[in-house]
């Protein structure tokens, strides 16, 4: 048969193998328009929610990916405005042999919204000249709720002449429902064309659409970064800790020898603080994720009492999280820092301090300026 592509992900429509995506019946590959045609894996995450885990290796993403070499196209670039180190990828130059890049720093629906954009994309700003990246303009928006896609569709409009777009970024950031929303809004589809899930790398392949002038925007597959939290946790932990609306920040006031647990998956110890005795810190994760304070003396003991109850997510033994580890960061001056557990969350405090922050060894804790 001639190559038909599925029209949710990408991947190569084939007859052979139910457990590989683009898989179709006989029957589908007979009764369906080649255009409209939706693999098996795509119709099961769509109408049942399933979740399909399916890994596309390193060297079948950058043969992909590849492929944007032969060009000059214009890069969009997104990034999880909640975990910015998390889902950069630096290196999206090299892979995509093209130096126009527009940053999209998607989900601003989960910060606060009190927060203002301003600030977030100072901070961006500071992020990216701390790395040495330099873009054409940044911006950010909210894939679920359509906020900003103007603005976005006219700097996409403005950088990209005659060039067709590709939009790029590490697996789970919102490239399919940023594509899905550009194709709604300015390309008359009037539902979802790409499959959107929270399982990483549901697109397997490119798939393109043209503008209005003729040139191409084609969602690509996302890398998937192995530091970020989600790829360690079962369905019901993961509904519990991946926010899905805006997040409200909570304050505490901790002392020398507290401790927090967020749920039964990281930990965040107070060594010292600012005036050697009282610290004051903001936690931004999840509103369903438990964060119960105790004495450093005893958080092992609870640890080892009230896991998954008390201390949960997760909630049995098969769904244990890789083993935990600590990091301990110091810090002098008195600018206000994060605290990132890549994926999970993130807490804001002033320096100086010193804290001790546990997760799994697999799992990126890092600290950064505050953002907000
Ligand atoms: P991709 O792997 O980069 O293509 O990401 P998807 O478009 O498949 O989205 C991954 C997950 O993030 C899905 O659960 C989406 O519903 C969610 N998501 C995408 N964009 C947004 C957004 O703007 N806000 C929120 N809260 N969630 C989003």
């Amino acid at each position: 048969m001639s190559e038909i592509y599925c029209k949710g992900c990408g991947a190569l429509i084939q007859t052979e193998d139910k457990t590989l995506p683009g898989y179709v019946s006989d029957k589908i590959l007979e009764d369906f328009e080649p255009s409209n045609m939706i693999c098996q894996r795509c119709y099961r995450i769509r109408h049942y929610n399933e979740v399909y885990p399916y890994t596309v290796s390193n060297s079948d993403y950058i043969k992909v990916i590849d492929k944007i070499k032969e060009e000059d196209a214009l890069i969009v670039k997104i990034v999880d405005i909640f975990d910015f180190s998390g889902s950069f990828v630096p290196a999206i130059k090299t892979l995509t042999g093209n130096e126009d890049v527009i940053l999209v720093g998607n989900k601003m629906d989960l910060l606060p919204k009190n927060v203002k954009p301003k600030k977030i994309l100072n901070w961006l700003k500071l992020m990216l000249a701390a790395q040495g990246f330099t873009v054409l303009s940044s911006i950010l928006v909210s894939a679920k709720y359509g906020d900003n896609f103007d603005e976005l569709m006219e700097l996409i409009n403005k950088y990209k002449g005659k060039r067709n777009v590709y939009i790029v970024g590490c697996s789970n950031v919102g490239k399919s429902k940023i594509v899905n929303q550009i194709l709604k809004r300015y390309l008359g589809e009037h539902s979802d064309v790409l499959t959107v899930s929270i399982s990483p790398q549901t697109t397997i392949g490119l798939i393109g659409f043209q503008l209005m002038d003729g040139s191409i925007i084609y969602d690509t597959p996302g890398v998937i970064n192995k530091h970020q939290y989600m790829h360690y946790l079962t369905r019901p932990s993961y509904k519990l800790t991946v926010p899905k609306k805006e997040i409200k920040p909570l304050i505490f006031q901790l002392y020398e020898g507290q401790t927090l647990f967020f749920g039964g998956l990281a930990r965040l110890d107070i060594i010292s603080g600012e005036t050697g005795d009282k610290i004051s810190l903001i936690t931004y994760f999840a509103n369903t994720l438990n964060i119960h304070r105790t004495k450093t003396r005893t958080a092992d003991d609870l640890y080892r009492a009230k896991k998954y109850t008390l201390l949960s997510p997760p909630f049995t033994p098969d769904e244990d999280v890789p083993k935990w580890v600590y990091h301990e960061f110091t810090i002098r001056d008195n600018q206000k820092y994060d605290i990132v557990f890549s994926g999970l969350g993130f807490v804001t405090l002033r320096a100086p301090f010193c804290v001790r922050a546990y997760a799994p060894f697999v799992v990126g804790v890092y600290t950064r300026l505050a953002i907000i």
